[in-house]
């Protein structure tokens, strides 16, 4: 029944760096075998590439048109609303849609058959059910209220028992014939967390993240597609397995920078999942006990609707922080005259609850906060750290005494005095995992330490060994870098130190005491969740006026983000304003350099010529924080805007066809950019 004439051409987005589709003939001029969704292979130039059909297109030119080599039928369609997501995507992150599109298949083509070794799914034990709190079932009545799409923030304090809420939700999904995406962080993806997912539903759960094989990733993907698994659990990726029956999307720690990807499709896997839970017309639950700001500020446009869970389970109660001025324990130990048996990192406060926690055979865990490699400066006297003026963010040190800001360029010469109160200490901050550790065992020999860092945990393997020998307590200290402070869960962790806060308070980035608090408020809450007594955890710092710490030591998120959305609304930072970060990267560095400056003309005169862009505000080229790295130059522009629109209309007309670019360079564009080193 072909009576529409089959139109003879097709838009194919293909698996290449091109900004439009292109059109190809269908094979013997059938076009009606070939639907929006399909994946199709086509030549390319001498190439032949994997491509989807987006629909019957009309002649446009005289050229010649090839035809389509084949339909890839192992594959099904990608649902509709999936693939009107995967459009947006393209469209919102400025990213060719034919390699958007390319994410959503499997990582091999054929379908892996044959024996299966070892699952990457943990046995399902039995589970011992639990009646839920009053909390609990209150927050699953309301969400429950609102059928179809709806975003809802849970956010709830450490061990509250948000798990439980999730698992509830699922099984409803399940009831209702419909299928769950779990997105994590990579890092909380342990076989403790997967345990208690495969615990509630044996049989039922796929696993998709980054540390599978590529036989693994296959599998696990086609359980899901074929319907014989209903729950994907899975890192940021897993977002792009096309279901077609999404019944629910849950985002656990949605704050967790993690979720965005920095390179490729700079997606926001968070923002992304709201958005195809929307066009699945399904509800999306985002859980924190320490929401982002964006997350907060759609809660306050009544975008998000928020539910609270303000206790412990069982009544266990919060741990007790404590803060040490480090500044009066220098001071202190000065006045003394004797030179103290203790490193400078380490307050007599901490020493001694460390001896007691030891004594008791009891586990402690000391962070230390290394995020980015930048250099910011501060005076450990008053605590006064170096900001620019403009954009108020740390300084960063370049070379001996060159301070700049790289948001906008500013720049100040470091002078050797503080200039708040004239001490000779300036200088940047440092401290690593493993002075942490050399001394820690010269003050207690017997001490059994495992390092948790960058250098000393680079697999999934190594962080399972890693968090086997604390269960069974083979360790009595771990010492590590904020990677470890999410997630984990010891029954024997009753102390937690954090050594220097003030690193996190100055790293050169907006979101410095955003990112401070969320630590702050995670690593307390690893410690005591099993047990009775509090858990006890002592921050030391510099500065103890900092928001962060002054809120998080209240317990009070709310208080926290009223003060820092005010901050923010004030210097146009997002989320009251858009953002976006034009990277420029070269292999020369006056070539790089040139080229950034001539990106920064191309969106004045465009802001010049352009009333709508007006309000937009255009800063730098700086050079990045990180501004040499694997051999390259870095420079970056920012874009602030009132809303996306304009934003990606700003950088899609700067950027035009690119051919004003020198050779050797290229331009990155990061739509809300989370990483600005
Ligand atoms: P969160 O994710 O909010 O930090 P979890 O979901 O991990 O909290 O719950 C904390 C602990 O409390 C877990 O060990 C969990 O099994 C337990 N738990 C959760 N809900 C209940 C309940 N209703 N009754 C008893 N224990 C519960
Ligand atoms: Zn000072
Ligand atoms: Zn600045």
């Amino acid at each position: 029944m072909n009576e529409a004439p089959t139109s003879a051409l097709l838009s194919v987005a293909v698996d290449a760096p091109l900004v439009a589709p292109l059109s190809y003939s269908a094979p013997d001029g059938d076009a009606s075998a070939f639907k929006r969704g399909h994946l199709v292979r086509v030549p390319l130039g001498r190439r032949k590439v994997e491509g989807v059909v987006l629909g019957p297109t009309e002649a446009t030119g005289a050229f010649s048109v090839k035809s389509i080599d084949s339909l890839v039928s192992e594959f099904p369609q990608i649902p509709e609303p999936t693939l009107s997501w995967l459009e947006w995507l393209s469209r919102y992150y400025l990213y060719p849609l034919g390699q958007t599109l390319a994410l959503c298949y499997p990582p091999l083509k054929s379908r892996g058959r044959g024996s299966r070794k070892s699952s990457p799914i943990p046995e399902a034990t039995a589970e011992v059910r639990v009646s839920l709190t009053e909390e609990q079932q209150q927050v699953l009545a309301s969400i429950r209220a609102h059928p179809g799409f709806s975003a809802h923030l849970l956010h709830g304090v450490t061990g509250s028992g948000k798990t439980e809420v999730y698992l509830n939700l699922i099984a409803d999904t399940l009831a209702a014939g419909k299928r769950a995406v779990v997105l994590v962080p990579e890092i909380s993806l342990t076989p403790q967390l997967l345990r208690r997912f495969s615990n509630r539903f044996p049989g039922q759960l796929a696993v998709l993240h980054s540390h599978l094989t590529d036989r693994e990733k296959t599998e696990q993907w086609w359980s899901m597609i074929d319907g014989s698994r209903k729950i994907l659990v899975g890192a940021r990726s897993a977002l792009f397995c096309p279901l077609a029956d999404l019944g629910l999307i849950i985002i656990d720690e949605e704050h967790e920078p993690s979720f965005k990807q920095d390179e490729m499709l700079k997606y926001h896997a968070r923002d992304a999942a709201v958005m195809l839970a929307k066009s699945h017309n399904c509800p999306i639950v985002l859980g924190s006990a320490t929401p982002s700001l964006e997350t907060w500020h759609n809660v306050s446009l009544n975008k998000y609707h928020l539910h609270t869970m303000s206790r412990r389970v069982a009544d266990r109660q919060l741990p007790t922080i404590e803060v040490v001025d480090m500044r009066s324990e220098r001071d202190q130990r000065r006045l003394a005259g004797t030179a103290s048996n203790l490193p400078f990192w380490l307050s007599q406060v901490l020493y001694e609850q460390l001896s007691a926690c030891f004594a008791r055979s009891e586990q402690a865990a000391l962070f230390l906060n290394r995020r980015g490699i930048a250099q910011s400066v501060f005076c450990p006297s008053c605590g006064t750290s170096y900001e620019c003026p403009n954009c108020s963010i740390s300084l960063t040190l370049h070379g001996k005494n060159h301070l700049v800001c790289h948001y906008c360029d500013y720049h100040e010469r470091l002078n050797e005095t503080c200039r708040e109160c004239g001490s000779l200490d300036v200088g940047p901050l440092g401290l690593g995992t493993e002075l942490v550790e050399q001394d820690m065992v010269r003050l207690f020999p017997s001490l059994r330490v495992a390092r948790a860092d960058r250098d000393e945990i680079q697999s999934r393997l190594d962080l399972e060994q890693m968090i086997t020998s604390m269960e069974k307590r083979e360790v009595d200290l771990l010492v590590g870098t904020q990677m470890i402070a999410k997630g984990l869960d010891f029954a024997g962790l009753t102390l937690v130190g954090l050594v220097m806060a003030d690193v996190g308070f100055n790293l050169p980035d907006f979101r410095a005491a955003e990112r401070s608090f969320q630590l702050l408020t995670q690593v307390g809450g690893r410690a005591g969740r099993h047990s009775e007594a509090p858990g006890r955890v002592i921050v030391q710092t510099y500065n103890p006026a900092h928001v962060s710490i002054v809120y998080s030591l209240q317990n009070d998120f709310v208080g926290f983000a009223t003060e820092e959305l005010n901050m923010r609304r004030s210097l146009n930072y997002p989320p009251v304003m858009r953002l976006a970060c034009l990277r420029i990267i070269g292999n020369h560095e006056a070539r790089t350099q040139q080229a950034a400056e001539a990106l920064g003309r191309r969106c004045s005169l465009l802001q010049q010529q352009k009333q709508p862009y007006q309000p937009l505000q255009i800063l730098g080229p700086a050079p990045a924080p990180i501004a040499k790295l694997r051999g390259k130059f870095r420079y970056q522009l920012l874009i602030k805007s009132p809303d996306h629109a304009r934003l990606a209309a700003l950088c899609r007309q700067a950027l035009g066809d690119e051919k004003w670019l020198p050779s050797g360079v290229k331009v990155l564009v990061d739509i809300d950019p989370m990483n600005l080193l």
